[in-house]
């Protein structure tokens, strides 16, 4: 087996050999734990069929684990400082590609196009925290481009990702999320497995995407503002929040009767919903509005 790059002593040599510092600004908490990374690619289930796309390579620590599981391992770094330092470390595999630019900017279908024959990647990451949230949702509903994504986050956030009605995490992310993937927590990662500790917990969670989503839903973009407005004042009753912030069209009195005719109480708080009484809320308002 090829060094491993994901050490506490190498990650100090590349760093002394190329006068390197840590920008907390790009987010660079390496891993420094070997184990974890070969962690990663479990979770991820890479086989030597897939093509692996990683989202900010660091020294290649993840990339080298990936590249020895995958076919080919297409990687996307922000930072210029690394691009020669990569080369090196990730020299002697002839698999990988490592493309200079702000994954945040890049155009994934596009890329599954011209570099993977249309065919969907399998997404790894230890992903910046500053961008999990952009970059999740800004993935999630792409099956075309993308089978899967296996990322360490926050843990908070990776709760947050999995929670269901009822609980202090759920939120327009936990639906998002839902809706389009089934998640899974793989693993909880100590702050000590990275270089520099970050101040938090972080976890590595799966996102399948589904084929279709989960329930029924007569117009996706409606329902998506229903439940940005629901979780927009999570203090307030859906009603009001419907009445004062969705900007719809419709009386107190007629929201009421709507929110009663989808089977729901009109005290309901949007933190109680569940995506199946979200659709059902949907359907209505689309019938009143349409
Ligand atoms: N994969 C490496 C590891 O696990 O050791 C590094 C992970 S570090 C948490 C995040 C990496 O993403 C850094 O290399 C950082 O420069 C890069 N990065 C930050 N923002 C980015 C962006 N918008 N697009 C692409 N890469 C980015």
């Amino acid at each position: 087996m090829t060094e491993r790059i994901a050490t506490p002593l190498r990650t100090r040599a590349i760093m002394e050999r190329y006068g390197f510092n840590f920008k907390k600004g790009f987010g660079q908490n390496f891993l420094i734990d070997s184990n974890i990374l070969e962690n990663i690619a479990d979770a991820a289930g890479i086989t030597d069929e897939d093509t692996v796309l990683e989202i900010g390579p660091g020294f290649g620590a993840l990339t080298q684990v990936a590249a020895e599981r995958a076919k080919k391992v297409i990687t996307l770094e922000i930072d210029q400082k690394l691009i020669p330092i990569l080369s090196e470390t990730l020299d002697g595999y002839d698999n990988i590609e490592i493309i200079n630019t702000d994954a945040l900017k890049c155009d994934i279908c596009r890329l599954s196009i011209e570099k993977n024959d249309g065919r969907p990647f399998k997404i790894v990451a230890n992903l910046p925290y500053y961008i999990t949230t952009p970059i999740i949702m800004g993935l999630i509903d792409k099956k075309d481009a993308v089978e899967s994504m296996t990322v360490m986050v926050q843990k908070e956030v990776a709760e947050r990702m999995q929670a269901g009605p009822g609980s202090g995490d759920y939120g327009a992310l936990s639906i998002a999320v839902q809706f389009y993937s089934e998640a899974n927590i793989d693993m909880i990662v100590q702050p000590s497995c990275f270089m520099p500790r970050p101040k938090v917990a972080s976890a590595v969670i799966t996102l399948k995407l589904r084929d279709k989503p989960p329930v029924d839903v007569c117009d996706t973009r409606l329902f998506f503002r229903i439940v940005k407005c629901a979780f927009g004042q999570r203090r307030k009753t859906l009603l009001n929040t419907l009445c004062n912030q969705g900007g719809f069209d419709i009386s107190k009195e007629e929201m009421t009767d709507i929110i009663r005719s989808a089977g729901l109480d009109e005290k309901i708080r949007g933190e109680a919903m569940s995506i199946e009484q979200f659709a059902a809320l949907t359907e209505k308002i689309y019938e009143k509005i349409k």
